[in-house]
């Protein structure tokens, strides 16, 4: 996968998704894609901020607020603690590292999905699953 991001690129998945591709909205794209590492609003701000020193913490949440409702970025949900932004749009899992904080994405066969699905009651069906782990890594064993 690229590291860095066209600027045309950016623009044309912003147009794609009905966005006017503001200079606000790219560099906030463009940090999130760039690391992927589940970033809160704080750590995106101060990212944003070395890139476009003049940004405010308000338009970056405004910037994030309509990228999630766009579907280019989703929100991850953990108790008790920040949202946090993940642009990997594919259906996936996350690991929560109680030790590091880190979170990282786990894949999820489709056929444990459809699986997952096949729990529901009769009449429901799911437009999204999230499904999220928790704990430590496990000692290395070698
Ligand atoms: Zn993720």
């Amino acid at each position: 996968m690229a590291t860095s991001l066209e600027s045309s690129a950016l623009t044309k998945r912003l147009t794609d998704s009905g966005l006017r591709p503001t200079p606000q909205r790219e560099v906030v794209f463009k940090v999130i894609l760039e690391k992927r590492d589940h970033p809160t609003a704080d750590e995106i701000f101060a990212r944003v901020k070395s890139q476009m020193p003049t940004i405010s913490l308000a338009t970056v949440y405004n910037c994030l607020e309509t990228l999630v409702q766009n579907g280019l970025v989703r929100q991850v949900n953990f108790d008790r603690a920040p949202t946090r932004y993940c642009p990997n749009l594919h259906e996936h899992a996350h690991f929560h590292d109680e030790t590091t904080g880190e979170v990282h994405d786990i894949d999820v066969p489709a056929e444990l999905l459809a699986k997952l699905r096949g729990v529901l009651p009769p009449g429901y069906d799911a437009s999204a699953i999230e499904l999220s782990f928790r704990g430590k890594a496990a000692p290395e064993t070698n």
